[in-house]
């Protein structure tokens, strides 16, 4: 083992994710793959995704979509988010279709085909309230009148017409059906200009679970891919999600030591009774964040014992009282796992049992979302895939 820590992946856990959220949908499902999967890796998970039936990935960039073709994975595959000078061309020859939001990209865009001497298949973006990618306004139409016309001259197919939903996950949020209904709005819009997009999507993992007129023709689902609940529970929630990473790692050090004792950087803690110390090999490079400081917990030795001190770059320190703790022993930071064996109900951590933290607890303990947890989970980190198959999709 070379890594000081590792990551998990369960891919069979993707894989019951993508089948969970299609029998909840019944549409066809975009697994989103950008940075690299969530942090779970882009390309094992596109493949799980795959054979699991979901029918199309989502990346942001072009180089995401590039690598995902570079792997063998020739499914279909859209990219959203480019600069106006990305090398279309070597989109359009991978065939991968083109996520469009202002015409000085469609106009590049356009431009990229001509060089490859075959339409480029386009999705064209409107935004509906969230107020960052996407036409708005005046540009919607201007954007949809310029497509059309170079659909006829040969330049482009408009395959798409999609939005992004900005608080889906809020149940009863009063944006969710203005968006929806902004969203009918522009694709009249683009309908009556002559286009006739057959892939219209606008659901988010939230929306695809709990908002039924967010469907349309295709779900794009994150989160829930990944197994973390979009409603912020900490178990398997109401759809019976199982996440797909475990981070862990092993003691390597230990040390007793006498009431009054500092730990970690800074006079923040300081020991108050006489206690052992375990030392892990991981900290805030490999996404442990500082803000947790106070309030983190491992699942070590079959309990749950706290970070105490500052996190630091490389290594965090663990406060494990009178409990036995040796160099080597396992720890889990979170995850399904407790990695000796034992979880909670349904194989996954809940908050209260006798399990390891889960990602959604490390979030709240650090004020952010768990996709800042996951995707925060550091390169030197090792990725470890359960039930990987071997070859190309
Ligand atoms: C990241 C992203 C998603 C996935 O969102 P989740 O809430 O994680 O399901 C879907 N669509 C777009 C455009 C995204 O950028």
């Amino acid at each position: 083992m070379s890594a000081l820590a590792e990551a998990v992946v369960d891919l069979g856990a993707i894989a019951d994710n993508v089948r969970t959220v299609a029998a909840v949908t019944d549409t066809a499902l975009m697994a989103v793959v950008k940075a690299d999967g969530f942090g779970h890796g882009a390309v094992p998970v596109a493949r799980a995704a795959l054979d699991a039936g979901a029918r199309w990935l989502g990346v942001t960039s072009a180089a995401e979509a590039l690598a995902l073709r570079g792997a063998g994975i020739t499914a279909p595959t859209l990219s959203w988010l480019h600069r106006p000078d990305d090398d279309f061309a070597a989109l359009i020859s991978a065939g991968v279709d083109v996520g469009v939001s202002t015409t000085t990209h469609l106009h590049a865009i356009v431009d990229a085909a001509h060089q490859v001497g075959v339409p480029a298949t386009v999705q064209l973006k409107v935004d509906t309230g969230l107020s960052r990618n996407g036409a708005s306004g005046d540009d919607w139409p201007d954007l949809v009148a310029w497509a059309r016309k170079y659909e006829v001259e040969g330049g482009v197919q408009v395959r798409g017409v999609w939005s992004h939903l900005a608080d889906a996950d809020t149940p009863g949020s009063p944006g969710l059906p203005h968006q929806v209904a902004t969203f009918e709005e522009a694709l009249r819009v683009a309908r009556h200009a002559g286009l006739s997009p057959d892939l219209v999507h606008l659901a988010n993992s939230a929306a695809a679970l709990s908002a039924p007129r967010t469907r349309f023709d295709l779900c794009r689902i994150g989160l829930a891919l990944y197994g973390v609940d979009p409603f912020g529970a900490d178990g398997p929630g109401e759809f019976g999600l199982r996440p797909a990473m475990t981070l862990r790692t092993t003691v390597i050090n230990v040390k007793r030591v006498p009431a009054g004792t500092g730990v970690s950087y800074g006079p923040e803690y300081v020991t108050a009774r006489p206690t052992t110390l375990a030392l892990l090999p991981l900290g805030y490079a490999d996404g442990l964040p500082r803000a947790t400081e106070g309030r983190a917990e491992v699942w070590l030795g079959g309990r749950r014992l706290p970070i105490v001190g500052r996190v630091a770059m490389d290594q965090c320190v663990v406060d494990a009282g009178a409990a036995p703790v040796a160099i080597g022993d396992p720890v889990v930071v979170f995850g399904p796992s407790t990695g000796d064996g034992r979880a909670g109900r349904h194989g996954i951590a809940t908050t209260g049992d006798p399990a390891a933290p889960t990602v959604t607890e490390w979030a709240r303990w650090a004020g952010t979302n768990p996709h800042e947890i996951l995707t925060g989970v550091g390169a030197r980190v090792g990725r470890d895939h359960l039930h990987e198959r071997a070859g190309n999709s």
